[in-house]
């Protein structure tokens, strides 16, 4: 420990650094590893996108935007949440910013103050607890189940409710179970954010992505839109990580408070990645369909290759990851996901990095080729093999 130790802040000396981070630097270190680790698309940005930027560049847009993100790409955003059944105007109630990152950090800062509860069912994106511990607030987390399907349920949220409450931090399509709620489970949240006087950011970003049902987005439920904030981005659905582009939507006093976090710590979003977005939205779909489609294929290859070689799976319903159990191995999943990465050179993370209710279960994306997941299930079941499980 160096002198700087008594400088750095205590809550930021505090957060533990990513569980994820420790695997990748793992599985970096060595050869031949198929990794279904990443949560990112293996696709490169379609071509019109990136060539949209490209003649942005030779026109010359090289600039800073509005703060508030170029007024074509907002009106563009409010028709696609128009389509969602959901409205807002583009001028005042849409702040564009550098990726959904931004935009948790953004509503999570504005919204609490000191000691406020932010509830967060679990297993969660990594980010969620360092960020609102970060913003001062206290993480409360709610544990879904694979009895569940990993939803969220009204029972388990008044559970955890206090004079204290303030924020129910939702994400569905889920990271990292994959799981979707249906409007009628979101209308049972409702009913219990409206009793309990809640505020809800939800983060929309695997909204594109689901396969068994149609994404319901929680601002468009009777009442919720006054007492949300709608996260979304260009991330998962377009390929679009490099880029860094993402948006908030509520209501407008809440837009201008952020707006003014994000004009002195941003300023603005990339005008590049703007530019790219307003193409992917305006003459995106059929590309991004081709790539739901693909992982699509995919999941359907992978839990069916987890009950092949023995591991429970429960069917994700969006977003691409899989996130079998595997606590009858004897193993934790920690332990699992080291082992299977020594002897067999399979990356995935363990469960419970993304909080409790993850425990004895690891996180398997399947944004990878067909031919490396059907090497990883075999694999896998060599493993598993040989601890006389399969
Ligand atoms: N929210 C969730 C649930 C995610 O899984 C991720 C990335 O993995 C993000 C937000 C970050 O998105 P962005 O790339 O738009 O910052």
């Amino acid at each position: 420990m160096s002198k700087w130790s008594n400088y750095i802040n205590p809550t930021v000396r505090q957060i533990p650094p990513s569980g994820i981070r420790r695997f990748f630097d793992l599985a970096a270190e060595m050869e031949g590893v198929i990794s279904l680790g990443v949560g990112e698309p293996d696709f490169v940005t379609p071509w019109h996108i990136r060539e949209a930027c490209i003649y942005s560049l030779h026109r010359g847009s090289t600039t800073y935007t509005s703060n508030h993100g170029l007024l074509e790409l907002r009106e563009e955003i409010a028709n696609y949440l128009g389509s969602q059944g959901v409205h807002y105007n583009p001028k005042k109630e849409i702040l564009v910013t550098v990726g959904v990152s931004e935009a948790l950090d953004l509503a999570l800062r504005t919204l609490v103050c000191p000691g406020d509860e932010v509830i967060i069912p679990t297993p969660c994106y990594v980010s969620y607890l360092p960020c609102t511990e970060l913003a001062g607030g206290v993480p409360v987390t709610v544990a879904t189940s694979m009895e569940d399907q990993f939803r969220l349920t009204a029972d388990k949220l008044e559970a955890v409710i206090t004079p204290k409450s303030k924020v129910l931090l939702l994400c569905f399509p889920n990271n990292p179970t994959g799981a979707i709620m249906d409007r009628q489970n979101l209308l049972n949240i409702a009913e219990v954010v409206r009793k309990h006087d809640l505020l809800v950011i939800s983060d929309e970003i695997y909204d594109r992505l689901t396969y068994t049902g149609h994404h319901t987005c929680f601002a468009s439920l009777p009442g919720m839109q006054e007492r949300t904030i709608v996260l979304n981005g260009f991330s998962k659905a377009y390929a679009m990580t490099g880029w860094r582009l993402g948006y908030a939507a509520a209501n407008e006093e809440f837009i201008a408070a952020m707006t003014k976090i994000h004009q002195y710590t941003m300023l603005c979003a990339p005008i590049t990645a703007q530019v790219s977005a307003l193409e992917a939205l305006r003459h995106g779909k059929s590309a991004m369909q081709d790539m739901v489609t693909q992982y699509n294929r995919r999941r359907r290859l992978v839990v069916h290759g987890f009950k092949e070689i023995g591991l429970p799976c429960f069917e994700p319903g969006g977003a691409f990851y899989a996130f079998p159990y595997i606590g009858h191995t004897g193993l934790t999943a920690a332990e699992f996901a080291e082992s299977l990465l020594l002897e067999e050179k399979v990356a995935v993370i363990p469960g419970d990095v993304f909080g409790p209710g993850g425990e004895g279960c690891v996180r398997c994306s399947y944004a990878s080729s067909l031919e490396d997941l059907t090497e990883a299930l075999q694999r896998m079941g060599r493993f598993l093999k040989r601890r006389g499980l399969h």
